[in-house]
């Protein structure tokens, strides 16, 4: 497993939570249909959907539910690819295929609120709709396009004007944008809890502080062994995302990981009210993003990377002060009180995968950095692609791994890309 830098704290999202879950550490042998291992909101569908069929599931968590980043994401709920729309996912998957997938990550928002509803998951959960506004007149053409074409295959899309983006959002840094109101945000680390909890009531069994050490072959059968204690299973589920360590050294291979933070100011009072005041979620278009929403107490959540981590803690808050400052003079001079940090499983082509191998080990990743809805979206498909449903009848077709060109040092330098970024953006018009 991934070990992740000690200035990345737990998320603020863990004090708010009212949601609670902790299950043992695995201890002695047993036996299970499908392990699944990573207790994210990946595994955690994937569990889900495979016990409602039938299937005697066991989930191992390396740490706690919620440790990855699935407890540490801005929490915003988004119902579409922004760098692939529709007819780009054509382009890559022709056909069939391609349609299909688009029609999973239309419907990945509903299949995130269905489980808050199913399971009264207790997570500040709020549909109020998602907008990206756009920095530059050539990327408000551009997000126009997608608000249109994601319109078109039935998604409640549409191009938002300067003057409504820029009273939407309270700032006027905008020139326009697009909204998806079937968006919104969570706490994520309270939805995580919650699955866990539902899982666990639908009969899934979790094991906490219980890493997968090795994968051992066992006739036809698998068995994965943890510090105290060993399972026998003929399938295996890796929903490890950004924090893969060497269980599949392909798989891990197959992604960059990107370390991203997270700050937030302190509950704003009345403040609160001038920005965003209809309590959306935004996301904008520059390649170093910038992105903000609210908490239920009224703090502003927002972040960004950095190209050199080293006083990440320090820098990372007077960086995002300094930008809500740009954008919210009343927010200059703000400190931001909470940071904390998370790995996100970024492809090469920004497209999530599925990945098989011929004796019994299935995996998705590549949730790049848009994840919390398209996990929900992928349990079911997981669930699919184990049970043998046909490749052709899936949202997104089983390849095998493919490495990340000089993946070692790609790694380990990928952020130092973010100057670049910086530059484009200021850059374009
Ligand atoms: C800072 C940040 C902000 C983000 N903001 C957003 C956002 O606003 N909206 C959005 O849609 N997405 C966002 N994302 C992305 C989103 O959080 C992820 O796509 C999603 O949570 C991925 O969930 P997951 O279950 O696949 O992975 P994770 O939640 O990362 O879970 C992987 C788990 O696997 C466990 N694990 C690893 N190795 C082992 C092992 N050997 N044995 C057992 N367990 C193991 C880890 O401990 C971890 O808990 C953000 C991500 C980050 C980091």
């Amino acid at each position: 497993m991934t070990s992740w830098p000690s200035d990345t704290p737990s998320s603020l999202w863990m004090s708010l939570s009212r949601e609670k879950f902790e299950a043992p550490a695995l201890k002695g042998e047993t036996c299970a249909d499908v392990v699944v291992i990573g207790g994210g909101i990946s595994g955690l569908s994937t569990a889900l959907e495979l016990v409602h069929r039938g299937n005697r599931v066991i989930v191992l968590e390396a740490v706690r539910v919620g440790y990855g980043a699935s407890g540490r994401a801005n929490g915003q709920v988004i119902s579409a690819l922004t760098r692939h729309g529709p007819d780009a996912i054509r382009k890559v998957w022709p056909g069939e295929r391609g349609e299909r997938f688009i029609q999973l990550v239309k419907g990945a928002a509903d299949q995130l609120y269905d489980l808050i509803e199913r399971y009264g998951i207790d997570c500040d959960a709020r549909r109020t709709g998602w907008l990206q506004p756009a920095h530059t007149p050539g990327r408000l053409k551009r997000v126009a396009g997608l608000a249109a074409q994601w319109a078109a295959v039935g998604a409640p899309t549409g191009a938002v004007s300067a003057e409504a983006i820029s009273a939407r959002l309270g700032t006027g840094a905008y020139c326009g944008g697009w909204e998806h109101r079937g968006g919104g945000h969570i706490n994520p680390y309270a939805f995580t809890c919650g699955l866990a909890r539902a899982a666990v009531s639908e009969g899934v069994v979790v094991f906490e502080n219980s890493p997968a050490l090795r994968l051992i072959r066992d006739g036809g059968d698998w068995i994965v062994e943890t510090a105290g204690g060993r399972i026998h299973a003929p399938k295996i589920v890796l929903t490890t995302a950004a924090y893969s360590g060497d269980l599949w050294p392909e798989l891990t291979r197959s992604i960059v990981p990107v370390t991203s933070y997270q700050a937030a100011t302190d509950p704003l009072g009345a403040l609160a009210d001038t920005i965003l005041p209809n309590d959306e979620a935004a996301s904008d278009t520059r390649m170093d993003l910038r992105y903000f929403r609210k908490d239920r107490e009224g703090r502003l959540i927002s972040g960004g990377a950095l190209a050199i981590q080293a006083g990440a803690a320090r820098r990372l808050p007077a960086m995002v002060a300094r930008r809500l400052g740009q954008m919210f003079p009343a927010l200059a001079e703000r400190p931001m009180t909470s940071f904390w940090g998370g790995g996100i499983a970024m492809t090469m082509d920004r497209l999530p995968r599925l990945y098989r191998r011929g004796d019994g080990i299935y995996a998705w990743i590549g949730c790049n950095g848009r994840g919390l809805a398209l996990a929900c979206a992928m349990g079911p498909v997981m669930a699919d692609a184990v049970e043998g449903v046909p490749d052709e009848k899936l949202a997104l077709m089983p390849t095998t791994p493919s490495t990340v060109p000089f993946h070692a040092f790609v790694s380990r330098f990928a952020r130092l890309i973010l100057p670049w970024y910086r530059f484009r953006d200021s850059r374009e018009v």
